[in-house]
């Protein structure tokens, strides 16, 4: 599965959102993989819209989809140099398909801040600017590898070549590799480095408990979005330490506790929410007697691909998928009236399922 890496300087709450997010994701323990990596935590991704297929449905359970959280703490200046296991954690960050970057926002006199003061923009830019660094290191290396083949003429050298020495400017001027100007096929070209700064980004503002109703009365949190703004990136405030009291509560006793904050939803449901869009991901449904499930994919799946991510015998063995639309299931008001009215539609293996498709494969064993 898709996995975002949770980064940041130390002492601006990573662990406190982290630990708010392995609570959350305990109470759906049929995830094994987050028993194994400690530094994995996984969430259920809230849909309302499970609930109003279960209406209709009326299954035994309802199982919503899930989403990986890699906590990579540790992250300090001088990790591109290898200071404080600096090559370790980067080599996480590598590992995740995006980032999202947990700034400081709160003011606390008891809480040291590694830098004296808390200035969220100067915060962002020293751990960009780390991965900035050890990004220019893959790109030199790089350079030098394909060096040779360049000169003796070779087409795809000379091409890759080019692209590595726009990335090098950028780099060198402390511009991230994703604000480089790259279109897809340059992009494509270095997709074997895995940039650190190619990656997508998201920054959760964590601001204290006073600040959650309005956010953006807090100076930081305006700076911090001045700061996205410039490169197109989302902004989640959040305040880790109330997501671990929120985590703790469960329906009625938990809408109560965020009206009074004045919040619509809780930050963590907000975080998963951008995290998702941020990585291009949808939701279909399966629905059955027995579940109603949900399943994640990326846009653009075809149904054959998207029937894996249930089994590989069901993509390997795929014959067609009948689909209904969310809206039109809940127009109809029944599987059976949804059929009557050809709402049901038979698909093949070129069609592309769409968010909130409601799904049932059809496969050869
Ligand atoms: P990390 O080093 O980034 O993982 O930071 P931690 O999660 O360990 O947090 C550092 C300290 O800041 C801990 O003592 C937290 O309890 C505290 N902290 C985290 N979030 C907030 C907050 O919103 N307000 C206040 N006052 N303290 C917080």
């Amino acid at each position: 599965p898709l996995t975002t890496g949770i980064v940041g300087l130390p002492n601006v709450g990573k662990s406190t959102l982290f630990n708010a997010i392995t609570r959350a994701g305990a109470e759906s323990a049929n995830y094994p993989f987050c028993t194994i990596d400690p530094n994995v935590g996984v969430v259920d991704v809230p849909d309302e819209r499970l609930q109003r297929i279960a209406e209709i449905v009326n299954p035994q359970r309802i199982i919503p989809t899930s989403f990986q959280f890699t906590d990579i703490a540790g992250l300090v200046k001088g990790a591109s140099k290898g200071e404080g296991l600096g090559n370790q954690f980067l080599s996480h960050i590598r590992e995740v398909d995006a980032i999202i970057h947990v700034v400081r926002c709160f003011e606390d006199d008891n809480i040291t801040h590694v830098a004296g003061k808390v200035d969220p923009v100067s915060d962002i830019e020293t751990i960009n600017l780390e991965l900035v660094m050890a990004d220019l290191e893959s790109v030199e290396r790089r350079m030098d590898r394909v060096a040779r083949a360049k000169k003796s003429g070779d087409k795809e050298a000379i091409q890759e070549h080019a692209v590595l020495e726009k990335l090098k400017k950028a780099l060198a001027e402390g511009i991230p590799a994703r604000q480089a100007g790259l279109d897809e096929e340059e992009r494509e070209r270095v997709k074997s480095l895995n940039l650190l700064t190619l990656k997508k980004v998201l920054y959760a503002a964590n601001v204290g408990e006073e600040d959650v109703a309005q956010p953006d009365e807090n100076p930081s949190v305006q700076q911090v979005k001045e700061f996205a703004a410039k490169e197109g990136a989302e902004v989640v405030t959040i305040s880790a330490q109330l997501e671990a009291e929120i985590v703790e509560l469960e329906g009625e006793e938990r809408q109560q506790f965020l009206e009074d904050l004045g919040l619509e939803s809780s930050g963590l449901d907000r975080l998963v929410a951008a995290a998702y869009r941020l990585l291009g991901l949808i939701t279909y449904f399966t629905a059955g007697e027995k579940e109603v499930r949900a399943w994640t994919i990326r846009k653009g799946t075809k149904a054959p691909q998207a029937a894996g991510v249930i089994h590989s015998d069901f993509e390997r063995g795929f014959i067609r998928a009948e689909v209904v639309a969310y809206e039109d299931l809940l127009q109809a008001g029944s599987m059976a009236q949804a059929r009557e009215k050809g709402l049901l539609r038979s698909e093949g293996k070129e069609y592309v399922v769409n968010d909130g498709d409601i799904v049932h494969f059809r496969f050869n064993v």
